[in-house]
């Protein structure tokens, strides 16, 4: 089965507004005569407004990088899955390592956001990943399978079996190191996630389910990474924040699928 690609730039706390803009108009450009993939900008909240205005009417998807599961209340300093939606998101990263580690992000919670989310009709982007002790330990597929059981515990499926949320797996230790996992280690961990998704939700919700990629993706790594049979896009963050690599990044990824539409 081919699933359509999906590429996500996570911008992370890089680009002031004027910049964020600027990115958004060229990424906009560089990818506006392709569509065998679909392609999602995630900039920081300051920003989301003003990327919001530079991808209207286009097919590019705007996404948050967190939110808060309460619809509004005393949070100080959070953004609400409401919020998201009346500035122009359809999407939101969940989950990232780098809050789950970075900020003491529990499961719990990922999961608690996670169907924030869906009450809204966001589109949750799951990450997931081990820590290097974890991969040493040969604990790899263990903690994803627990972090996903965790993440979507409550969670149905759409009446034809589709689910409404994306994984992004994410191994802690390429996550902005310039190593990326080898095509085997991805393999292995994305066969498994598809696996644990189809016990838990049935075989068309496995087929259907797109898991990205994500740690140190460029254009020159992007192609053996797609070429796998359970790897249906990418999280980029370091090269998301370059035009020309992110959209050789989207390109390559199109490329990919029309090979495996072919095949
Ligand atoms: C990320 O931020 O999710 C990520 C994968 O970063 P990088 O591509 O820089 O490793």
């Amino acid at each position: 089965m081919s699933r359509k690609p999906l590429v996500a730039g996570n911008w992370k706390m890089h680009t002031a507004i004027g910049e964020a803009i600027r990115l958004a108009e060229s990424v906009r450009r560089l990818v506006s005569d392709q569509s065998e993939a679909d392609v999602v900008l995630c900039p920081p909240f300051v920003s989301l407004s003003a990327v919001a205005d530079a991808l209207r009417d286009g097919p590019i998807g705007l996404g948050a990088q967190d939110v808060h599961w309460e619809p509004q209340g005393a949070y100080t300093g959070a953004v609400s899955a409401p919020m998201l939606v009346d500035v122009g998101c359809q999407y939101c990263i969940i989950g990232h390592s780098e809050r789950r580690h970075g900020m003491g992000e529990s499961d719990e919670q990922i999961n608690k956001k996670l169907a924030a989310l869906l009450r809204h009709r966001l589109t949750p982007i799951l990450c997931v990943g081990e820590t290097l002790q974890e991969r040493q330990r040969s604990e790899t597929l263990s903690v994803v399978g627990r972090q996903v059981r965790a993440a979507v515990q409550g969670v149905a499926a759409g009446a034809d079996g589709e689910l409404p949320f994306l994984i992004a797996y994410e191994p802690v230790w390429a996550i902005g190191t310039g190593v990326n996992a080898t095509p085997a280690q991805a393999q292995e961990v994305h066969q498994m996630i598809r696996r644990l998704i189809g016990e838990l939700y049935g075989e068309a919700a496995a087929k259907g389910i797109r898991i990205l990629y994500g740690g140190s993706v460029k254009p020159e790594n992007v192609g053996e990474l797609m070429r796998l049979e359970d790897v249906d896009g990418s999280l980029v963050g370091g090269a998301s924040l370059s035009a020309e690599s992110f959209s050789a990044i989207v390109h390559r990824s199109a490329e990919a699928r029309l090979r495996k539409v072919g095949s």
